[in-house]
């Protein structure tokens, strides 16, 4: 049922691409409209065929000259309804055309008006005009189909080809909508076409593609699938309308085991497996280049580990030598003309109050397009440029935020992240005391987010860097709190005040009460270890409920506010304290 959307989907940007006519039905209305109201003049005029004429610039003009003009007039609304509306607008035109015989006949017959003997005439060559163009209009609308359906299609296997995957991909990314993007590539494929020949290569292809498009179709996978076919043996599975990424990993267990099946061609018996790598929109990365490219690089992890799991989901450390070299290019071309950027995401607290900003990374492509932090956090992570990276937003974002507070006396909290490897830097104190001297931001006002890997890595080091900031007057946030294996006795030695519940906790607090209880099992623990705790990622009326419901203290989310430029948060500052 879904599968069918989005083919239709595809079909409408495909139309658009094609140039294929699309007209409204307003369209529609205004012509025929347009051509009842030139029908009634031109008639009502035709009725004073016995007026003495009109003179204009001494030229007497007789009334049956305006019947002449808008009559063509009305003709050639009916012209454009067909050419434009293709079947509604030749049969509406038909019916129009067919209704005026009788009504002209009896005016011959009964009234003896035979100057309507013409019009007859010009009725009947424009029912033969409009029946020749919709038919000529009708190939051309079927041959566009059919260029349409080979654009999409894959003809191997009938299975939507790349053109169509990207399209489909860059519809979600332009909704925001979530979904995880598979990788499938088939073990050992080469092998068949070698030893068995391209036929039984090919056949393979389309059992394989039979069997996944079952399941896309079907929708037995329990989740919303889309299966395409994008080269050689190479598929694609688009997964949406999960709740967890267990959800994802049992929905491609299901594309793996349909191919467990034995697959008998020309009387062989043929033992068919497949790895499958997938990374996710948006939590992974959020353009497409990169998801193919990061689906492909836990795609080629399970080739290389070689054993019975075919399936794995993509880490920043699988990154492929050559994406880390791209995308580190471009990092320090953006540190090399200090172009890195950032946004402003607003926190309120639960009566919608304004808490803060936290200051999120951007870069841009050389085509202009947008680069999120999920793309090239990791590879500055990597490459050791990340305290560049976090520098950078950290000096403009505090340079900012201290004429803000200049300007409008605002004492509301700007919160940055930092990443581990910069915290653990010697001299990640002295560079936070010399932003905020230059900034003049004063370090109440400050308050850094750093991740609970930092507990792991190295503990002591960190609190101890953590307590320096502390006596600062700077405050500490944990980020992303629930995703990683902080113990409790490190936590409660942790001196932040502030936990902020991961995005993936707020996402399915609805989805049972045991998930709205386990939030509000982190709420009451931050509580009791003495941090106030921040919601992420709320979306929905039904999240902000729930959240107020388990005493959460803040939230920040696209329901109250999408990470802004900083001339958009300065606007919704000065709108605050004008409240
Ligand atoms: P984070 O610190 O957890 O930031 C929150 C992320 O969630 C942001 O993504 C934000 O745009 C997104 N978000 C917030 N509310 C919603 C929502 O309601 N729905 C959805 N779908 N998303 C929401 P962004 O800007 O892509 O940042 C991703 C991560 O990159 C950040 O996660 C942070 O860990 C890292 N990051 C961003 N800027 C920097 C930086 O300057 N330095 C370092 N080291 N890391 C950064
Ligand atoms: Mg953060
Ligand atoms: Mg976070």
């Amino acid at each position: 049922m879904k599968s069918k959307n989005d083919k239709k989907n595809i079909q409408k940007t495909l139309d658009s691409l094609l140039s294929a006519q699309k007209h409204s039905k307003v369209g529609f209305a205004a012509l025929l409209l347009l051509y009842i109201v030139v029908s009634i003049i031109a008639r009502h005029i035709s009725l004073k065929a016995d007026l003495p004429p009109i003179m204009l610039s001494g030229h007497a003009i007789p009334w049956g000259t305006f019947t002449g003009a808008l009559t063509s007039l009305a003709n050639i609304c009916i012209i454009m309804l067909v050419v434009f509306f293709g079947k509604p607008g030749f049969f509406t035109s038909l019916f129009i055309l067919l209704l005026q015989f009788p009504l002209v006949l009896s005016a011959i017959i009964k009234h003896h008006a035979f100057t309507n003997i013409p019009g007859v005439f010009g009725n009947i060559l424009i029912i033969i005009a409009i029946i020749i163009i919709y038919f000529k209009n009708t190939k051309v609308n079927e041959y566009q189909t059919r260029m349409r359906d080979q654009a999409v299609t894959d003809r191997l296997t009938g299975l939507p080809n790349r053109f169509a995957c990207s399209e489909l991909i860059n519809e979600l990314i332009r909704r925001g909508e979530k979904f995880a993007l598979v990788h499938a590539d088939i073990n050992g494929f080469k092998g068949f076409n070698s030893t068995m020949g391209y036929e039984t290569g090919n056949q393979v292809l389309i059992e394989i593609a039979q069997r996944f498009k079952n399941i896309a179709d079907t929708g037995s996978s329990g989740t919303l699938d889309f299966a395409a076919r994008i080269s050689g043996d190479e598929f694609v599975l688009i997964i949406r309308g999960y709740h967890s990424k267990t959800e994802i990993a049992k929905t491609i267990s299901k594309y793996d085991s349909a191919l467990a099946d034995r697959l008998t061609i020309d009387g062989c018996d043929l033992f068919i497996t497949a790895s499958f790598g997938y990374a996710e929109y948006p939590s992974d990365a959020k353009s497409a280049d990169s998801l193919f490219s990061y689906a492909d690089a836990a795609m080629n992890e399970v080739k290389r580990l070689k054993n019975s799991n075919h399936i794995m989901h993509f880490t920043p450390e699988l990154l492929s030598i050559d994406r880390i070299i791209e995308i580190e290019s471009k990092i320090r071309d953006a540190l090399e003309k200090d172009t890195i950027f950032f946004y402003l995401q607003p926190q309120f607290n639960m009566s919608h109050k304004l808490r803060g900003f936290e200051a999120l990374a951007r870069m841009r492509d050389a085509d202009g397009e947008m680069i999120y932090p999920s793309d090239f956090i990791p590879v500055a992570e990597k490459v050791g440029l990340i305290d560049k990276v976090d520098g950078a937003v950290f000096r403009k974002a505090a340079n900012f935020f201290g004429e803000l507070r200049k300007k409008t006396g605002t004492d509301i909290i700007l919160s940055m992240n930092a990443s581990v490897r910069h915290l653990m830097k010697n001299d990640f104190i002295s560079e936070v005391c010399d932003i905020l001297q230059k900034s003049g931001l004063p370090a109440e006002q400050l308050e850094i987010e750093i991740t609970e890997s930092i507990m792991i890595d190295s503990p002591e080091k960190a609190i101890q860097c953590i307590k320096e900031l502390r006596s600062m007057g700077v405050k500490l946030a944990i980020d992303d709190f629930g995703t990683g294996y902080s113990s409790l006795s490190y936590l409660s030695s942790f001196p932040a005040n502030l936990l902020k519940i991961d995005k993936s906790f707020i996402d399915k607090i609805n989805s049972g009460t045991s998930s709205k209880q386990y939030v509000e099992g982190i709420i009451s623990l931050g509580h009791i270890i003495g941090f106030e705790v921040i919601s992420e990622g709320v979306e929905d009326p039904e999240q902000l409920e729930a959240l107020n419901d388990i005493g959460c203290d803040f939230i920040q989310g696209y329901i109250w506010g999408r990470p802004m430029l900083p001339e958009d948060a300065e606007d919704l500052v000065m709108a605050e304290l004008n409240a």
